[in-house]
């Protein structure tokens, strides 16, 4: 029996990276969990077969964010599968815009429709599925509190509205039990820091010189966190803005 056994979660954007890292957590931990994807739904299998694999219980969600109607077609699809849940985490994102000198409108409204349109109307048709004593988490970004990437601006101002959404959710829903945090990564070795990391010879030293502990972080990194808000022992942390940076804003 594990901590979350009895549980139903979702996760959107848990074919790949974080959103895969946090979705096996959670299976492990005993949850049932909604594996959400936008385009890569063998990848979202290959997620739904490792939870399997560990002894846990996964199905799939497919539906692209960040186009009208969005959250109504997964809560639709999420219905077929289970009866209200009690984990949330909204961590699908576009994970890079381009500086604003070159972003184009269209990109801009992307990046906002996905990254903060979406979790708002998940959350607004997701609420009466949600169960009293719930759990929501925002994955956020460090980018929201430091200028270190002044270039990513328009995606770090998503987060920061994200974080807001947060904020203000945790009043909303606090009545309920239900808690809402942000959590924000610093730099993850995902598909989305491909580039960044790896693009270059010194791409991985020059990022983990940014983290007070050196280093880049893993997706089970961020998971472990994420695993503690949403268990019996995260009960009192709402409204939070916790840092997984690794030390990368001091
Ligand atoms: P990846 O790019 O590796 O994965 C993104 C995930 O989101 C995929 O599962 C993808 O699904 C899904 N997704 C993206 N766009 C859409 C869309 N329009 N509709 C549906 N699903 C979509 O991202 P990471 O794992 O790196 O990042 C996960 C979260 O962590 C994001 O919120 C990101 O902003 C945040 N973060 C990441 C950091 C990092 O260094 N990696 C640092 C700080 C924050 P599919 O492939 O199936 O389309």
């Amino acid at each position: 029996m594990g901590v979350l056994t009895g549980r139903t979660a979702l996760v959107t954007g848990a074919s790949r990276g974080i959103g895969r890292g946090i979705a096996e957590r959670l299976g492990r931990d005993g949850a049932r969990v909604a594996v959400h994807y936008g385009r890569n739904e063998t990848a979202a299998k290959e997620t739904v077969a490792a939870i399997e694999r560990a002894g846990g219980s996964a199905f799939v969600v497919g539906v692209e964010l960040g186009v009208p109607g969005d959250a109504l077609a997964l809560w639709e699809q999420f219905d077929r599968h289970a009866d209200g849940l009690d984990i949330l985490v909204n961590n699908a994102a576009i994970g890079n815009t381009r500086p604003i000198g070159q972003l184009e409108e269209r990109e801009y409204e992307e990046a906002f429709a996905v990254n903060v349109k979406a979790p708002f109307f998940i959350l607004k048709h997701g609420m009466t599925r949600l169960r009293d004593g719930g759990r929501v988490v925002n994955i956020s970004s460090g980018l929201a509190r430091t200028a270190v990437m002044p270039d990513n601006v328009a995606y770090a101002m998503t987060k920061g509205a994200l974080d807001v959404f947060s904020r203000d959710l945790s009043k909303v829903l606090g009545s309920r039990g239900i808690t809402v945090n942000s959590v924000a990564p610093g730099i993850i070795d995902t598909d989305n820091t491909a580039a960044l990391l790896h693009g270059s010879p010194d791409g991985w030293a020059k990022a983990a010189a940014i983290s007070a502990l050196g280093g880049v972080g893993e997706p089970a990194e961020v998971a472990d966190v994420v695993a503690f808000l949403v268990s019996d022992g995260g009960r009192w942390v709402t409204g939070s803005w916790v840092d997984v940076t690794g030390g990368s804003l001091t």
